[in-house]
């Protein structure tokens, strides 16, 4: 792998750009940087947003201006306000050691009088949107003749925006001699067509496949009945806390239902869409962007304009029409080398259309199993466990309270206070999930592909029952590992860690998944050097954590043997400073009792 340095990336940018953290190009740098530094022919680039495309475009462009010439050199169209304001923003800060370079961006829905201001002044950069640039270029108040590059971002979000004739428009009124580059996450007919009619000979380079979603993008589908579209939705969004994701819905209408019901059923939750006014939808944004919303329900419209890198999951409340559409939202998640997960709630209707999607994004969607009252519960008492474990105490605020809070709770032991105070948010679950069914619909393709239904999975769920206490076959070394069926951990999954993180061959015997943990064999000299190497590694949000199965730290860090229910129960946390068996052997009695109703 190149450097930027080797890549012909100049000094001042270089510092720039080390100063935001950016060490090694990725991979779209390094094919685009030298295209656009050193080569005369144009490029099609077939990459995702969240591939480093900004920079990939952004650096060569600021390296090639001459700022002795006061007028605009290169041209970046993109579909959205928030994306132009974002491309511009990053070019200031590549660019913040070159004196004098300027970029403006320009775009609908605010004062064009100060834009044309800034363009009579000189610019070097112009970021457009579409409408708005042939607004400028047709009052005359745009000089284009020194444009010798042009680059078209999200080039089918212009499209599906409407923006072709646009886009046509402006096109011809740049030198013919220019350099056209064209970013796009998909490859639809029209797209080629652009190519085909204002662009030299174009290279294409594909960053991932074709029409792909992003790599590291897992795909499942929870099958429900029509009717338990919304419940499966809240018990997603109950078995994930920590989700910081986007609801896909197809109508405006359907967005502000869904957004209202998430509202009032007390989730961290807004709407983003077409009928609120532009103030509106920024402000949403904006608490979006700073995670001061969790879930955000949008039309595809409305959300185009938002860049986030670090969504955990995008949902599609029902499938979208077309696949392309598909494609975006689920390439909203995935980005910047982390992990994503991409839901599709669908109905029995709603299946064909999956194959479909497999087919064009060639990948395969994994059967979801919407997670159970009882699993959800499980997973949102550890974690209101791990926060009370890890929340930061301000000592000095609260220390003279202390005494009269201590005062009013002496005569409660330990265990009972932190019964009590896990009790204050857990209560509220149990109520709601007392008495809740299940939401699968039972799915043939899903038993092909090795996920059950539910009949199956609950007779899984009792032969899991007795593996746990089993032995491991000779020659071989039981481990536990703190994700399971219910976090879209499959074998397939088990073996793909094991041998991106494991040096050296490791003999993998027989596994078994539970709900939210699972065990598996592996041959005893490999076991050490499998615990070592998955240690922190990252399950789509969930750091693993791989014991030998029956080993358990005690608090003065001495090992002891813990019961087998006493594994179940404090499968997700590590470290606990309270009476593990006491509480674990409350619920396991809990289990016993709800079963037996
Ligand atoms: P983009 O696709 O341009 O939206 O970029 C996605 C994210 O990756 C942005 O947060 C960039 O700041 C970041 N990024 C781009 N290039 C690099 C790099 N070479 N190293 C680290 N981060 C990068």
């Amino acid at each position: 792998m190149k450097t930027f340095e080797e890549l012909g990336i100049g000094d001042s940018i270089l510092k720039a750009i080390t100063e935001m953290g950016y060490e090694q190009p990725m991979p779209v740098q390094e094919q685009v940087i030298p295209h656009l530094l050193y080569e005369d022919t144009d490029l099609v680039a077939l990459a995702q947003t969240g591939t480093g495309k900004t920079a990939a475009f952004g650096l060569p462009v600021i390296q090639r201006i001459d700022i002795k010439n006061n007028q605009p050199q290169a041209l970046i169209l993109s579909p959205t306000r928030e994306l132009c304001l974002q491309i511009a923003s990053d070019l200031a800060d590549y660019s913040k050691y070159i004196d004098g370079l300027r970029v403006l961006p320009v775009y609908g829905g605010s004062s064009i009088d100060s834009q044309i201001r800034m363009l009579r002044k000189g610019v070097h950069i112009v970021v457009a949107t579409p409408g708005r640039l042939l607004d400028l270029i047709e009052r005359k108040t745009v000089y284009l003749d020194n444009v010798s590059t042009v680059i078209m971002d999200e080039a089918d979000e212009m499209l599906n925006m409407g923006f072709l004739d646009s886009i046509n428009a402006i096109l011809s009124k740049v030198p013919e001699n220019r350099k056209t580059l064209l970013f796009s996450a998909t490859m639809p007919a029209e797209i080629a067509k652009i190519a085909r009619n204002y662009m030299h000979n174009p290279q294409e380079v594909v960053i991932g496949s074709r029409n792909e979603g992003a790599a590291n993008v897992k795909h499942v589908y929870y099958l429900v009945h029509a009717k338990d579209k919304y419940l499966a939705l809240k018990r997603i969004a109950d078995f994930y806390p920590n989700i910081y994701g986007i609801i896909f819905c197809r109508t405006r209408r359907e967005t502000q239902e869904i957004a209202d019901q998430l509202i009032q059923d007390g989730y961290n939750a807004d709407s983003l869409h077409g009928e609120l006014s532009q103030q509106q939808r920024d402000a949403v944004m904006q608490k979006f962007r700073v995670r001061n919303i969790q879930l955000l329900v949008a039309t595809d419209v409305a959300a185009r304009g938002l860049d986030v890198n670090d969504l955990t999951h995008v949902i599609n409340y029902g499938l979208p029409d077309d696949i392309e559409t598909y494609t975006h939202r689920s390439g909203r998640t995935g980005r910047a080398g982390k992990s994503g997960i991409s839901i599709a709630i669908v109905h029995v209707k709603e299946k064909g259309r999956l194959r479909e999607i497999e087919r064009k994004i060639g990948k395969q969607f994994e059967k979801g199993h919407v997670p159970t009252g009882t699993e959800i519960c499980e997973k949102q008492l550890f974690n209101l466990v791990d926060r009370i474990e890890k929340v930061k105490v301000n000592e000095e605020e609260i220390a003279s309270y202390l005494p009269s809070i201590f005062r009013k709770l002496e005569w409660l032991s330990e265990q009972d206070i932190i019964k009590r105070i896990v009790s204050l948010e857990f209560n509220r679950l149990l109520d709601y999930y007392k008495d809740s069914n299940e939401l699968d619909v039972p799915d043939e393709r899903g038993r092909k592909d090795g996920k059950r239904g539910r009949d199956d999975r609950e007779g899984g769920k009792r032969d899991s029952g007795r593996d746990r206490t089993r032995a491991a076959e000779p020659g071989f070394a039981r481990l536990f590992i703190n994700v399971g069926k219910t976090d879209g951990f499959f074998p397939n999954n088990l073996i793909e860690l094991v041998n991106n993180n494991v040096r050296g061959r490791v003999d993998i015997g027989r596994i078994d998944l539970m709900p939210s943990f699972s065990f598996f064999d592996v041959d005893e000299k490999s076991a050490h050097r499998v615990i070592s190497g998955l240690k922190n590694c990252d399950f789509f949000g969930r750091r693993i954590n791989v014991e030998i199965a029956g080993e358990k730290k005690s608090e003065g860090g001495r090992r002891r043997k813990p019961s087998p229910e006493s594994r179940e129960s404090y499968g997700h946390s590590k470290k606990r400073s309270y009476n593990h068996e006491k509480f674990s052997s409350d619920k396991s009695k809990k289990r016993a009792s709800s079963k037996k109703k």
